[in-house]
């Protein structure tokens, strides 16, 4: 049985998920502690990079599709706590060498909604984006929202709003956690506790909560940084996020906004590899992204290669998230998989509201996982003009 209306939380991890749900409960008035084991930000953490993408296409998952706009109401909220707004509209485009599949699923789920999707020959994606090669296209549509979130900056100004509400992150590593009581132990033996406890330990959760090894397991994911040409740079410099599925494989390209560099990764789950594992990547790591991306990207071998590094999933089955109650005191926030980071203020505001409400909470896992509509009052705080 949770506690109504905690009055203390104590957050382990403080990832995007960790510092929204920090930042959300002390906007609700509880005193927050959070803890990370890693200085913060964390560039061994997931939520640590230039940029994550925020979009309305979600295959056929409609859950996820409709979580979106509340999501950007929610940044807007952190962003105007914050004094700054570090996110960049680009668009998105999304091509495929076959029909059918995650763009026909997307395109009709998006229409089904009421949003807006510019179907595109391939004569017209290489009119419009002369840097992509057209060969083989099946399908293809645009979107104008949609855009990218400059993650690293987002958790610089969590940690800015937390310091100015009066929270510091403390540097420390749970050892155990106890949600029955609320309680962490600390790796030097101290004991803390709370009303509630709140574990988002990204790919470490296992270390915490090991009996939740079916749901989750921490995946090895290789990023690409490019230098485009000249020729190429004007281009790029104005191009929509990419999404470029295949058969045998894809790949996403994200523009290099805001002084960010152009940078490229795989749509398919890496090898499962502990978390602690060196952020290097091989030579082979490199080829291998590089190799998704040279049908699409002309000239591909013109580019320079500025950086490379490896980043981790926590990847969850059906990539359905697990923001949900355990114990008599605790909540877990896992299983984001390659999409979460778009969804950490909206979850993390989801979470204070719901914490100590029984029926809201029995309705925030469902929610969270994409799979039921949200409990009223679970985010009326967030209504927003989907057209803004
Ligand atoms: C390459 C890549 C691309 C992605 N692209 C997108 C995208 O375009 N759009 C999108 O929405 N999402 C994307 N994601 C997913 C998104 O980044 C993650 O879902 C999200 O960042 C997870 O945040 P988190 O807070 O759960 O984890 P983390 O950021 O890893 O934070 C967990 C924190 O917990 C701390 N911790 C762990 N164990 C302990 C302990 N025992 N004691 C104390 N502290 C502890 C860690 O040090 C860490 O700082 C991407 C992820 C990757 C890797």
């Amino acid at each position: 049985m949770h506690i109504a209306a905690p009055r203390t939380a104590l957050v382990i991890g403080a990832g995007i998920m960790g510092l929204s749900a920090a930042w959300a409960l002390a906007r609700a008035g509880v005193a927050v502690r959070v803890l990370d084991q890693d200085p913060v930000p964390n560039p061994r953490g997931s939520s640590h990079d230039d940029h994550r993408l925020i979009r309305h296409a979600y295959g056929a998952e409609a859950g996820y599709m409709r979580m979106i706009d509340p999501a950007h109401a929610a940044w807007d909220l952190l962003f105007d706590e914050a004094g700054s707004r570090p996110y960049v509209q680009t668009g998105v485009l999304a091509l495929s060498n076959a029909p059918g599949g995650w763009l026909e699923a997307s395109r009709l789920a998006l229409r089904a909604d009421g949003h807006a999707v510019s179907d595109l020959p391939a004569a017209e994606v290489a009119a419009r984006y002369p840097f992509l090669s057209p060969e083989g296209l099946a399908d293809a549509f645009h979107l104008a929202p949609g855009g990218v979130l400059l993650a690293s900056r987002i958790l610089a100004a969590l940690v800015e709003v937390l310091a100015r509400r009066g929270i510091t992150v403390g540097r420390a590593r749970a050892a155990a956690v106890d949600p029955d009581r609320g309680s962490a132990t600390l790796a030097d033996g101290t004991r803390l506790s709370a009303d509630l406890l709140v574990v988002a330990a990204g790919p470490w959760a296992l270390r915490l909560l090991p009996g939740r090894a079916a749901t989750m397991r921490p995946a090895r994911q290789v990023v690409v940084r490019l230098a485009p040409p000249d020729h190429a740079a004007p281009g790029w410099a104005a191009a929509p996020m990419l999404l470029d599925l295949a058969e045998d494989g894809g790949f996403y390209a994200v523009p290099p906004v805001a002084g960010t560099p152009l940078k490229i990764g795989d749509h398919r789950f890496g090898p499962t590899v502990d978390p602690d594992a060196p952020r290097d990547a091989s030579p082979e790591e490199i080829e291998a992204i590089l190799a998704l991306a040279r049908h699409r990207i002309r000239g591909l071998a013109g580019y320079r290669i500025l950086s490379a590094a490896a980043c981790w999933y926590d990847v969850a089955p059906g990539e359905r998230f697990a923001v949900e109650p355990i114990g008599a005191q605790g909540i877990v926030m896992t299983g984001f998989t390659g999409h979460g980071f778009k969804f950490g203020a909206l979850l993390g505001l989801a979470l204070a509201r719901a914490a100590g409400d029984p029926a809201l909470l029995a309705g925030l896992g469902p929610w969270a996982a994409g799979i039921a509509a949200p409990p009223p009052q679970l985010l009326s705080d967030l209504a927003r003009d989907p057209t803004a």
